[in-house]
């Protein structure tokens, strides 16, 4: 049995309709509410003793507590507080094409990248599904569409705190839900899960969930580099990371992307970028440059923008296509785990 109300789907809140002798109608009502992210007490055409027997279940959801809003462009930033007191964040930018949210799958991270601001205390737990699925629903609720058929938040990216695929179960129910018609209704195109390379569920994602568009954390051209800032990089070689991508690739029809975090001194000269063409020849993939955002406890540094379109520059002469990323809410502390490491510090929690 799904332990919470956020985490269940049609069928599991069908099921919980026929435990509690109540008539399968219901459960469309229930899933509505829950898809809104509203807890029982306020689900209007529910009964008082049903909404009762609901409010026992533990809900799984996520509140807003605090918002910044970048001066210098749309993206917002959000601090989410857990039924449990723990605290997760996300970010809404603001493209033509839509909304973009940013949700986090676990409270911390254990990767330990070490340029990443969510790995620096570890990983506390792991998020439910159904408790991403509040980060979205959360976010409507503060901003409304204002039409009934539009969700505010078009596109989502678990690009934020924690490693997806380290919380594989969850995640791949929160991607159904996502996707589900009686879910969110948001398109497959519309969703990236963003993952620093656990093969073996690379391989296994695209039978489990719906074929999202898959990010890899590159951020280096050969495994010597790669091991000296990503550990992950130690149980899982180029070697096999980068035929897990074709597999990927292949198998859903998508073009894969390879993130990579320019850094200065370290993975972003011209050998570099030449090494990387020829790590990528032949796959169907894109690379998303962005220079590193700077981590206060990381004595790591960003190239500058003008570095990282040569880079993109020199790629796309090898025939990779290679973009910078838009670096938006860089005055909100835009990258992951930043907003939550200044709160926890602000609360005097530092150690976790
Ligand atoms: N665990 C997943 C998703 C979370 S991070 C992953 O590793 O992909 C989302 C992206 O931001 C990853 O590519 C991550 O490597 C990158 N990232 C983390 N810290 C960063 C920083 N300081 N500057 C730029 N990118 C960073």
């Amino acid at each position: 049995m799904i332990p919470e109300l956020t985490s269940m789907d049609h069928d599991d809140v069908l099921a919980l309709m026929t435990d509690l002798n109540e008539p399968k109608y219901r459960a469309k009502q229930v899933v509505e509410w829950i898809n809104k992210g509203v807890r029982p007490e306020n689900m209007g055409n529910i009964p008082k003793p049903l909404r009762d027997k609901l409010a026992e279940i533990p809900f799984g959801g996520a509140e807003i507590i605090d918002v910044r809003h970048s001066k210098k462009d749309d993206t917002m930033k959000f601090l989410y507080k857990l039924d449990d007191g723990n605290i997760v964040e996300g970010v809404l930018m603001r493209y033509s094409y839509g909304n973009t949210l940013c949700i986090s799958c676990q409270v911390g991270c254990r990767m330990g990248c070490r340029f990443c601001a969510s790995t620096l205390n570890g990983k506390v737990r792991d998020l439910t599904a159904g408790e991403m699925l509040s980060e979205v629903t959360a976010v409507e609720r503060l901003i409304p569409s204002g039409d009934d058929k539009k969700r505010t938040v078009t596109n989502i990216v678990m690009m934020g705190c924690g490693e997806p695929l380290d919380n594989y179960e969850n995640t791949v129910r929160f991607l159904k839900r996502a996707a589900a018609a009686d879910g969110l209704g948001i398109s497959p195109r519309n969703i990236s899960l963003s993952t620093c390379g656990i093969v073996p569920r690379i391989y296994t994602l695209p039978d489990d969930a719906p074929h999202v568009t898959l990010c890899i954390s590159l951020h280096a051209p050969n495994d010597e580099l790669r091991r000296k800032t990503m550990p992950v990089a130690n149980s899982y070689s180029l070697n096999e990371l980068i035929p897990a991508a074709v597999f990927y690739s292949e198998k859903t029809g998508r073009r894969v992307i390879f993130e990579y975090a320019l850094i200065e001194g370290v993975n972003s000269s011209d050998a570099d970028a030449k090494e990387l063409s020829r790590l990528l020849k032949g796959v169907n993939c894109h690379v998303n440059l962005i220079p590193l955002n700077s981590v206060k406890e990381r004595k790591l540094n960003g190239v500058s923008r003008k570095r990282a379109q040569e880079f993109a520059l020199l790629l796309q002469k090898l025939r990779i296509s290679a973009t910078v990323r838009r670096e938006l809410g860089t005055d909100i502390d835009g990258a992951c785990g930043q907003l939550r490491n200044k709160h926890i510090d602000s609360q005097g929690e530092g150690e976790e």
